[in-house]
């Protein structure tokens, strides 16, 4: 059997009568679909139950009650995933930390990458000029912690070349993004597989629960923070979580500072948004930080990561006093950049992860990648444009933002190149063949809202957390894993609507191996 060729096969190479399909295939469910009315009566009530009852909350965003928590959004079964799919991606996800981290690392690549982008993104601009400046002034701390998570739909395979390709639904996994800062989902991710074992438990088939795989993403992403602070080694500074103004994923994030009392009782956590830290924020002359009288060993990100979390200068000072720290961030600055969409566009040119990788790790990280174009006003980022314009539904156009919402898709691509093609803000943007993972039918359940079978499709996220320096990485793993499953019709749906409720893999289909997450 030949071997995938990255040239050939699992990039994406779609011809164009294939591009033109919409859906690649169908995902078998795990247990028959639809479920006999009298069953469903039975089981969503449970299964409500068992999220609330279980921290699978969220709070409204419409109707937002800080004395109120609805279940969130999730999916009554798990969803079909390929196992092989599924191992070759979390075998990936410490080389992934690894590349992120040497990215980070990496002056000149940084800023051959962005320096385009930041003549024309104001935001990313921000970023690098708090980047410059700590690095004008020298790092205080060389430590950065790296939380990331890496988004992979599967694809299918074109070219039928290797024993994957050649076995239905013929998937492979291609990288969406690498998030780098508030990669959510470390507790909602392992809950909904809490559920789903409960689901299957109560429909009485207990023969599918061990398709379901261990998911300790909580405690890996807890425990990287734990040695983060180990690291800064203080005994009585503490764990900052910087947070928006208002927190919808509140079980989310909670269920990380209970995870970390959990693991270690005498460590403390506390909250603030940008603003507090502007307010309450405090360097000292060998710059520590302190907030409120409380030494910072580790900060953790959740919020900072759009322009909308930053009012005014105020945030965005505060942002630098925590770069110029000596606190451990999650994410650093230089972190922070390398998660850009315009560095991910930039490591997909051939050749690129050579820089950062051995041969052979480049090749297999390299095989995740979908095509991604630069949109520069050069030769090639003018091809790109066209390609784009001509056909629209066959990519996705990305702004450097971060958060769903933000992309661009069909023949509102073509308006906006229409618009930007001849200016310069078009280097803002980069450009990614469109993904079209496999359909699968489930149920939906939301609060306040009719149970839907519906047809969906998902993206896994594969956490991994990495420790290190410049000079030295002290640790990179695989922490756990989420799915997240939205409507198939829908381009992208924000994780706190609806339409994108957790979910589990359920590796089962066809003759590959299968199980869950
Ligand atoms: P963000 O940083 O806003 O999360 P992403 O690149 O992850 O940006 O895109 C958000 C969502 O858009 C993804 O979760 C996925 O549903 C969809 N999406 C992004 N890129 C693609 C792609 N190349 N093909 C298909 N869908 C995509
Ligand atoms: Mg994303």
């Amino acid at each position: 059997m030949a071997v995938c060729s990255s040239s050939t096969c699992c990039d994406g190479n779609f011809d164009e009568k294939e591009k033109n399909v919409s859906t690649t295939s169908f995902l078998e469910s795990c247990i028959p679909l639809p479920l006999p009315q009298e069953t469903l009566d039975d089981i969503v009530p449970k299964g409500k139950d068992f999220a609330v009852l279980h921290g699978a909350g969220m709070r409204h965003k419409a109707k937002y009650d800080p004395d109120t928590l609805y279940f969130a959004p999730f999916l009554l079964l798990p969803s079909a995933f390929p196992r092989r799919e599924f191992d070759r991606v979390v075998k990936l996800q410490p080389l992934i930390n690894v590349l992120m981290h040497k990215i980070a690392h990496d002056h000149e690549f940084l800023k051959s990458a962005l320096e385009k982008t930041i003549q024309v993104d104001d935001f990313t601009a921000r970023l690098w000029d708090i980047y410059t400046k700590v690095r004008e002034e020298g790092v205080t701390q060389e430590v950065s912690l790296g939380l990331v998570r890496s988004d992979v739909m599967l694809t299918k395979c074109q070219a039928g070349c290797c024993e994957l390709c050649q076995t239905p639904p013929y998937v492979t996994g291609h990288q969406v993004e690498v998030n780098t800062i508030a990669s959510g989902f470390g507790h909602l991710g392992p809950m909904s597989g809490s559920i789903h074992r409960y689901v299957i438990g109560e429909l009485r088939k207990p023969e599918l629960l061990h398709h379901l795989p261990e998911n300790d993403a909580l405690a890996g992403l807890c425990g990287a923070m734990i040695s983060a602070w180990e690291v800064y080694s203080s005994p009585k500074a503490v764990i900052l979580f910087v947070v928006e103004d208002v927190t919808y994923n509140i079980c989310d994030q909670r269920f990380h500072e209970y995870e970390i009392r959990r693991q270690r009782p005498d460590i403390l956590v506390i909250r603030r948004n940008l603003t507090q830290i502007s307010e309450q924020g405090r360097l000292t002359a060998d710059k520590k930080l302190f907030i409120d009288g409380d030494e910072i060993a580790v900060v953790y990100f959740r919020a900072g990561y759009e322009p909308g979390q930053y009012h005014s200068e105020a945030e965005w000072d505060a942002r630098l006093t925590i770069e110029r720290s000596c606190a451990i961030k999650s994410p650093s600055i230089h972190y922070h950049l390398a998660g850009t969409k315009k560095v991910q566009q930039e490591i997909a040119r051939p050749g690129v992860l050579k820089r950062f990788l051995t041969e052979s790790e480049a090749e297999q990280v390299g095989q995740l990648f979908t095509g991604l174009y630069t949109l520069d006003r050069s030769a090639e980022g003018d091809k790109a444009v066209q390609m784009a314009m001509e056909n629209p539904d066959h990519f996705v156009l990305k702004p450097q933002r971060e958060g769903g919402g933000n992309n661009i898709y069909g023949s509102e691509i073509k308006e906006v190149l229409e618009r930007l093609k001849d200016s310069q803000e078009r280097e803002a943007y980069i450009l990614m063949d469109r993904i079209r993972p496999p359909v699968q039918q489930n149920y939906l359940i939301r609060p306040h809202l009719p149970v839907t079978l519906a047809e969906v499709v998902s993206e896994l996220g594969i956490f991994g957390a990495v420790l290190g320096s410049g000079k030295d990485i002290q640790f990179t793993n695989y922490s756990g894993h989420m799915l997240r499953t939205k409507l198939s019709s829908v381009n992208e749906a924000l994780l706190h609507v609806h339409f994108y409720p957790t979910s589990t893999g359920w590796y089962k289909n066809c003759d590959l191996e299968v199980m869950a997450g």
